[in-house]
């Protein structure tokens, strides 16, 4: 606008001139000469008049065409004042989403420490999803965590955030657009699933969705194992850009390797606690667990059973069949045991070689004495093929209760396995009491 001014400041000060020309002649020197009585003839006033109204006739066309000129360069500059304007707005939007992705990214570098910190597996899964929910999806629609189950080696919805607390996702194996980014192992964008060709709409039908419209969606990979998928979705159609899939795709990068050590973290501690031929948890931990149940028993003065179970001649079973064949008739015997103790609150360990331990919780002595001689035949009845020869084991057991027979968790297992002792000098496949 300023730049105007130095175009129109010659304009005007001939329009001034003019304008002052104009006075002077047109309407002070008819007065002057009135005045002073000056008289001229008719001719002189008419050529006087004619001469002046010619001068007056070019100054005015000369003031046209140079108004004529400003303007046209008045809009040129204007012209090139709105090109500016427009540059001016496209590099700020640029700014202004350059802002955001470095914002963005800040976020993402604290919260990647933060993750980094931990290996709680569900602390990391937690942070995932909540940075990829509020820095992606602006707190709307749903941010859905899904982990592979390495057992059955499908999906299993982990963790979720959702603006409304009532939506249930209902697909918690993942839907088809999950299995398509597995399949692909490639990140998906859909701005609206109705116009994707790559979905067979009639097979979205079927499916029931939620109601969402867009989405995006990322496998995480670990050392090129598949760790899971994260994903948005949204009911809105073009809710997310390339530019969110590029930032969920980074998120997983960094997630995935945290994930993967949460995860191995919890598996080392797993194999920790348990007996990796049985899954039964190992003497260390169940002499904890046992002392922790023991306080809780004597607090609300409820009843705790120990049973002590030992496999009969077991050692025979070994030189018969091999070392081998007596390991899966470990296996099935604690298939047989965690099946038939399945409606109990039960705590098992395998105690060593061929014993196992369990601790019977809020189960008085009688109890636990019917419930081990059930399991005492339900073992025995149990047919097995060993080097395809049907035969069968049989067990003793030793029962053991807390407070009445013991005090300590080292004492109520060592009258369990005294009256093991008992029940195998009876005979053998039969349930003692301490
Ligand atoms: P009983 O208890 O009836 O007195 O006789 P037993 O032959 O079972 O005697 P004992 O309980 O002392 O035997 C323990 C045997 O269990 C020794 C070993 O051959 C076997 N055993 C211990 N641990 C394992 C194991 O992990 N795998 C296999 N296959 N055998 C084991
Ligand atoms: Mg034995
Ligand atoms: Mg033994």
């Amino acid at each position: 606008m300023f730049n105007l001014i130095p175009q129109i400041k010659p304009l005007l000060l001939r329009a001034i001139l003019h304008f002052s020309f104009f006075i002077v002649f047109y309407i002070f020197l008819p007065i002057y000469l009135k005045a002073n009585a000056i008289n001229f003839s008719f001719w002189h006033l008419f050529f006087f008049y004619v001469t002046n109204t010619a001068i007056l006739g070019y100054f005015f066309r000369t003031f046209l065409r140079e108004s004529c000129a400003a303007n046209y360069r008045k809009e040129q500059i204007e012209e090139r004042l709105n090109l500016l304007r427009n540059q001016i707005s496209l590099e700020s939007g640029i700014n202004t989403s350059l802002k955001t992705k470095i914002m963005r990214y800040q976020q993402l570098k604290n919260i990647v420490e933060d993750i980094n910190k931990t290996l709680d597996l569900n602390s990391v899964a937690e942070g995932l999803v909540s940075v990829a929910f509020s820095l992606i999806g602006n707190n709307k629609g749903v941010c859905a965590l899904y982990l592979i189950d390495e057992r059955t080696q499908r999906l299993v919805l982990y963790k979720s955030k959702k603006q409304d607390k009532d939506i249930v996702i209902k697909a918690k194996e993942g839907d088809i657009f999950d299995l398509w980014v597995l399949r692909h192992a490639q990140p998906l964008l859909i701005e609206d699933i109705k116009k994707d060709f790559r979905f067979d709409p009639e097979r979205l039908k079927k499916e029931e969705l939620r109601p969402f419209l867009s989405l995006i969606s990322s496998c995480l990979l670990s050392d090129h194992k598949f760790i899971g998928i994260l994903r948005l979705d949204n009911p809105i159609p073009q809710f997310y850009s390339q530019d969110d899939l590029r930032f969920l795709v980074k998120i997983c990068e960094l997630g995935a390797v945290a994930l993967d050590n949460s995860e191995l973290f919890e598996k080392t501690q797993e194999l920790a606690i348990h007996d990796s031929l049985t899954s039964f948890f190992n003497k260390g931990y169940f002499i904890e667990r046992l002392k922790e149940e023991m306080s809780r028993a004597l607090r609300r003065e409820t009843q705790l059973s120990v049973l002590m179970i030992d496999i009969d001649f077991f050692k025979k079973y070994n030189d018969k069949f091999g070392h081998i064949a007596g390991d899966i008739v470990l296996k099935k015997l604690s298939g047989i045991i965690c099946e038939y103790l399945k409606d109990t609150r039960s705590i098992i360990c395998r105690f060593g070689g061929e014993e196992f331990c369990v601790a019977l919780i809020n189960l008085d002595k009688k109890r636990a004495l019917e419930l081990a001689g059930g399991l005492c035949r339900r073992i025995a009845q149990e047919k097995l093929i060993l080097r395809r020869q049907e035969t069968n084991i049989t067990v003793s057991i030793g029962v053991a209760a807390f407070p009445l027979d013991a005090a300590d968790p080292v004492e109520v297992i060592q009258r369990a396995d005294k009256a093991l002792y008992a029940a195998k000098n009876r005979g053998r496949n039969q349930v003692c009491c301490a």
